[in-house]
């Protein structure tokens, strides 16, 4: 039996992960959940799950939580520190950390799992842009793992078994639903709001990564942690409305791969649970009667230039990705709640890319000090908007 740590478990990757271990109560058992405020579905999850331990980030959602469990198993224990966080996940009881909180905010908890020799199913694709080689060499030092539940790079891991040797990959192609806007007009993107922004056609997820779809920022990060994952540099980006092709490989022999299922993050996350066996995950069939027909386009860079920012930032590496995923973070904040429009997401991000020194971090404190100054930066350009 695996004993998993759910971090980020009240949102939509860890309800999803939660939706899988109730389809395989014998193979896996929850001993640790943290979320940041949401204190009412965390009262579920500890009567369903039973976990040794929670944590809330939150100090007014731990007391609501207090003040409302009721009787609540004596079996969990309530952290009320970072620093017995970090003990949590140093433990011996954990093996697997499924890293699902949204942000740069994932970041210390991914570091530390990885630290601790820990498999780490990555969803918390900013930690991992952020920090990737700093984070690749944690991971080689300490024998632990990072095995990609994001569902471009499941699929690219799935199309990769059997393949002994890098030398036989030419080209890695993530595919990209094209989010709400694929469609509009760009003369219209000024007027788009954020309830337009959120509300994905095909996938379900939280704000966040629904309005870094909608601008193709996700697809952006999902080209870094791509490279840092796959150490492959040859990387395309195709449009897939229909969102069943979720990624494929080209070989040398100009062969390609393709994993398809239907669009739900319960697959990727049983892959990665039940690695190198398949588990079932709850999620329907894919009837490609029923679908018909899978279309592909190239993506259109004037409507999306935040696909360009990979390669800028590839390029330029160091504190680059920091400084990009910072600014992202606070103009996706800033533009959720009415302070910029839709066009200034992407306007304000180069501003900040262009406007920093780009150096190189060696310790994991320096990250969270670029952090801190791009986000300072990015605000002081909101504000003079
Ligand atoms: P949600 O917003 O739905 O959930 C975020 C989770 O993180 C919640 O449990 C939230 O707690 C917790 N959280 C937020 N801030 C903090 C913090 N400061 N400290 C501790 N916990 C925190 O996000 P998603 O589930 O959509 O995304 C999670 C990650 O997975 C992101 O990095 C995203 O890019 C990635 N991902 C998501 C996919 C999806 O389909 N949703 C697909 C592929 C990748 P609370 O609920 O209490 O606020």
């Amino acid at each position: 039996m695996k004993s998993l740590a759910i971090l980020g478990s009240t949102g939509s990757i860890g309800t999803s992960t939660l939706e899988v271990v109730r389809h395989n109560k014998d193979k896996f058992r929850v001993e640790f959940l943290l979320a940041n405020s949401n204190y009412q579905l965390m009262i579920e999850q500890c009567e369903e799950f039973q976990p040794k331990y929670i944590y809330l980030r939150s100090e007014e959602a731990k007391k609501s939580f207090l003040s409302n469990i009721g009787q609540l198993s004596n079996k969990t224990t309530l952290l009320s520190s970072d620093d017995e966080v970090e003990q949590v996940l140093g433990s011996e009881f954990i093996d697997t950390v499924v890293a699902a909180i949204v942000g740069f905010a994932g970041l210390k908890s991914v570091y530390h799992s990885l630290k601790n020799g820990k498999h780490v199913l990555l969803a918390n694709k900013e930690s991992y842009v952020v920090a990737g080689e700093f984070l690749n060499k944690i991971s080689k030092e300490s024998n632990s793992t990072i095995f990609p539940i994001d569902s471009e790079h499941s699929a690219i891991h799935q199309c990769l078994q059997g393949i002994e040797s890098k030398d036989s990959i030419s080209r890695l192609i993530l595919t990209g639903s094209g989010g709400p806007f694929l469609k509009r007009n760009f003369n219209d993107f000024i007027s788009i709001t954020p309830q337009e922004a959120v509300a994905h056609p095909v996938w379900n997820m939280g704000e966040k990564i629904s309005v870094d779809s909608s601008t193709m920022m996700n697809k952006c990060l999902e080209i870094i942690e791509a490279r840092w994952l796959f150490d492959i540099e040859d990387i395309e980006v195709l449009i897939h409305p229909e969102g069943i092709v979720h990624s494929m490989v080209e070989f040398n022999d100009n062969s390609v791969i393709a994993q398809l299922s239907v669009p739900d993050m319960k697959i990727p996350i049983a892959h990665g649970l039940g690695f190198p066996k398949k588990i079932p995950s709850g999620a329907d069939r894919l009837s490609l009667d029923k679908i018909k027909t899978l279309s592909f386009e190239k993506p259109d860079l004037k409507k999306f230039p935040a696909l360009l920012l990979a390669k800028e930032c590839l390029r330029e590496g160091g504190t680059s990705f920091t400084i990009l995923n910072a600014a992202n973070e606070e103009c996706v904040d800033a533009f959720l709640k009415g302070k910029i429009t839709y066009l200034d997401i992407h306007k304000i991000i180069s501003k900040v890319l262009d406007k920093s020194v780009i150096t190189n971090v060696q310790e994991v404190e320096e990250f969270f000090e670029v952090d801190k100054q791009s986000r300072q930066e990015t605000n002081s350009i909101i504000a003079l908007d």
